[in-house]
């Protein structure tokens, strides 16, 4: 029996060395070992006679090692071990390259069984490094499903497989953390049995199996952390807002539009959740456009009305401008004060006394004043960028935080905020305030059940009906003139238009610059040198963007070039055209965040992505305007990976893979409900309640 908690490197065939690269693969002790899953299974089941095999396929043969010798070749300086195997029907060549240590092991009259890749030179076929075995012994590295693993340097599939196999012979303890009824219910082999279907299995069947099983494990693990941040924020204290309906009436009756059914719905929602004494934690998912702000807004109206704080936090400053200034125009005639807060706006504010003026809405204020106003209460919504969040700042009584595109933020800046917040309180009983997440991503619901469990969700599946569709077109190199001059057309009608450059990895920032750089040199001096046009980009200073964003927006523009740093929410509706550069670069999801930055206003808008051909994945964006539907497809196309970004995904690897998986989420969603009504704290399932501690230390839900 082999402790499973045992350091790997306390093996007796594990030297310092393999334990010191094992540590590079996260692997540290026995346990660890066995739970580094392969990533693929090379099927070596079948023996063929060499007499069949053919080039370029994986084969497997069984035959006698007539010849072997190594040698070591001084040109390119690598050693090659070639043998011969014979099986009665014909003989094949073996060579492996720079395995010097072959030499010690294959022994000429031996039986081997050998599993690989055929290729073939100037003498004819052979098999190139393939894996083998002495054939006399059970079946490790060939004539069967082959798993391969993660490898790093010096420690290889076989290697893994190796020291698994004594793993397994020598035997192990380890519980069951599933409930039994559930492993029944649907079919999963039990924990052990699952591992050696994974590690050994002898069909395809097997493997799949137990990799649902271990998928199953995970996402049900997620979903009973998920269900239990919900529980317990639901035991916190909240401030209860309720929000008169003839005050809701006066407030949506005196809006410039008319409420989609999806706004109305979601903010009936919202309303409903301020009402309760235990906070709100809800995300609203809405495509770009589908009017998210007025629902923030009267979420905060409703908090306002009772003279109580709400926080809205952006990911950008231009972003924080914007929703100040939408938000003092939405709240117009309300006796409700707004303050914008961020590194470069700090200074200003909106004050009552100012509503006379004629220059009206902003005042500029010290710090010290902006953080006197916050304190004494004097602000009822303060709007910003994390400057929001800094140590120095206390509220009245902040009970509404609102965060706008909250994947730009860390979780920690969230989780601060949470914490900071909780500080706060009434001497008398701490209450903690609701919060409502925003994002523009379209999140298909199988993903947000499986990413945010945690939250109540409200979507803006609906768009504003006034809404004009964007016209989206592909094109290439030959249409370049074409589109120019449609873009002078636009122009001389006074519409504004927006050229977006890729490139937006940072390790390419400079890379970045230059091609912006350039390209807004090319676009002024050659095609458009009788227009104006402004340029930004990531490494210029936030003020620097601020300005340059201003100018576009008051006309000073034209044409803004600009690397991705406007994907988010800039709202300048007079501008009707975007043309996106090496479009294939982007993700569907991000090109319709793009998108998006125009078709704000009243005038007919137009897309057009440049790209070396018209790419299947980009038709998608020519086909619809949906951006639930563009991100499903995004999501069956690259992953839900990259659909979110590695840093973005939190969740493990096999519940990633399965992320897709529609049913596998309801039914763990559904287990993990079920079984914390009757068992909230796990108390009648310690097995469980230990994968569920262990699972917390590697994962991070937010
Ligand atoms: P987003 O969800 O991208 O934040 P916004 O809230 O900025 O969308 O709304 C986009 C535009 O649509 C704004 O100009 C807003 O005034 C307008 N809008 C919002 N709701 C409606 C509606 N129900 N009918 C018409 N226009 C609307
Ligand atoms: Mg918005």
């Amino acid at each position: 029996m082999i402790n499973l908690n045992k350091k790997i490197g306390r093996l007796s065939k594990v030297s310092a060395a393999h334990a010191k690269r094992l540590e590079k693969l996260g692997i540290r002790t026995v346990s660890d070992l066995i739970f580094h899953f392969p990533f693929r299974y090379e099927d070596y089941s079948k023996i063929t006679p060499i007499s069949e095999i053919q080039e370029g396929e994986i084969f497997t043969v069984i035959g006698e090692l007539i010849d072997v010798e190594t040698k070591r070749t001084w040109k390119k300086k690598m050693t090659i071990t070639e043998g011969f195997v014979r099986d009665g029907t014909e003989t094949v060549r073996v060579v492996w390259f720079n395995q010097y240590y072959l030499q010690n092991s294959l022994k000429k009259g031996q039986s081997i069984r050998i599993s690989g890749k055929v290729a073939s030179d100037s003498k004819g076929l052979f098999f190139s490094s393939p894996s083998w075995e002495v054939a006399s012994k059970d079946t490790v590295h060939t004539g069967r499903m082959v798993p391969i693993y993660s490898e790093t340097n010096g420690i290889t599939s076989r290697w893994i497989r190796w020291q698994l196999n004594m793993i397994f012979e020598a035997g192990f303890e380890i519980e069951e953390p599933l409930p039994d009824e559930i492993l029944e219910k649907y079919n999963l082999p039990e924990i052990k049995k699952a591992l050696r279907y994974l590690h050994f299995p002898k069909t395809e069947d097997e493997y799949l199996v137990a990799q649902k099983r271990f998928a199953f494990e995970e996402m049900f693990l997620v979903q009973i952390k998920s269900i239990q941040i919900k529980n317990e924020y639901k035991r916190e204290n909240a401030v209860s807002f309720k929000l008169d309906k003839a005050d809701e009436k006066e407030f949506t009756e005196k809006l410039p539009f008319k409420l989609t059914g999806a706004q109305q719905r979601s903010i009936q929602e919202i309303l409903g959740d301020l009402k309760k004494t235990h906070p709100m934690n809800r995300l609203l998912n809405g495509d770009v456009g589908s009017g998210k702000t007025v629902v923030a807004a009267t979420s905060a109206y409703a908090v306002s009305k009772s003279k109580h704080q709400t926080v809205i936090m952006a990911p950008t400053e231009v972003l924080s401008r914007q929703h100040f200034e939408s938000f003092c125009e939405l709240f117009q005639d309300q006796d409700i004060n707004i303050g914008l807060l961020t590194n470069s706006y700090k200074l200003i504010t909106w004050d009552l006394q100012l509503r006379a003026a004629p220059d009206r809405l902003f005042k500029k204020t010290s710090r010290e004043n902006f953080l006197e106003k916050i304190k004494n209460g004097e602000l009822d919504i303060i709007i910003g960028t994390h400057a929001v969040i800094q140590k120095d700042i206390e509220f009245a009584n902040l009970s509404l935080v609102i965060v706008d595109e909250q994947h730009r933020f860390g979780v920690n800046q969230r989780a601060y905020l949470q914490q900071r917040v909780t500080e706060i309180n009434d001497g008398i009983e701490k209450k903690i305030p609701h919060f409502l997440t925003m994002t523009a991503t379209p999140i298909p619901r199988t993903l947000s059940m499986a990413f945010f469990g945690n939250l109540d969700i409200s979507l803006l599946d609906e768009m504003p009906k006034n809404r004009k569709e964007i016209v989206t077109q592909i094109v290439t190199q030959k249409d370049r003139d074409s589109v120019y001059s449609f873009v002078k057309q636009e122009i001389k009608k006074g519409r504004q238009a927006f050229v977006i450059l890729p490139l937006i990895e940072e390790s390419k920032a400079l890379k970045e610059l230059k091609a912006a750089v350039t390209e807004h040199e090319r676009l002024s001096k050659n095609i458009f040198p009788e227009l104006k046009l402004g340029l930004i980009h990531g490494k210029m200073k936030s003020q620097e963007k601020e300005d340059i964003m201003k100018d576009f927006n008051d006309k000073k523009y034209d044409i803004l070039v600009s690397t991705s740093v406007i994907e988010v929410g800039i709202d300048v509706p007079n501008s009707t055209i975007i043309i996106i550069e090496d479009a294939y670069r982007f993700g569907l999801s991000q090109l319709h965040q793009f998108r998006g930055r125009v078709g704000r206003g009243t005038h007919q808008s137009y897309c057009f992505l440049f790209s070396k051909t018209k790419t299947e994945r980009l038709r998608v964006l020519e086909r619809y305007t949906d951006g639930f539907k563009i991100a499903k497809k995004d999501l069956e196309i690259r992953g839900p990976g990259e659909f979110f970004g590695s840093r973005q995904s939190g969740l493990p690897d096999s519940a990633m893979k399965n992320i897709t998986n529609i049913k596998l989420i309801k039914f763990s969603h559904n287990e993990a409900e079920k079984l914390l009504e009757s068992d909230p704290k796990l108390k009648g399932h310690p097995l469980l309640s230990d994968a569920l501690k262990r699972f917390e230390e590697k994962v991070h839900l937010e």
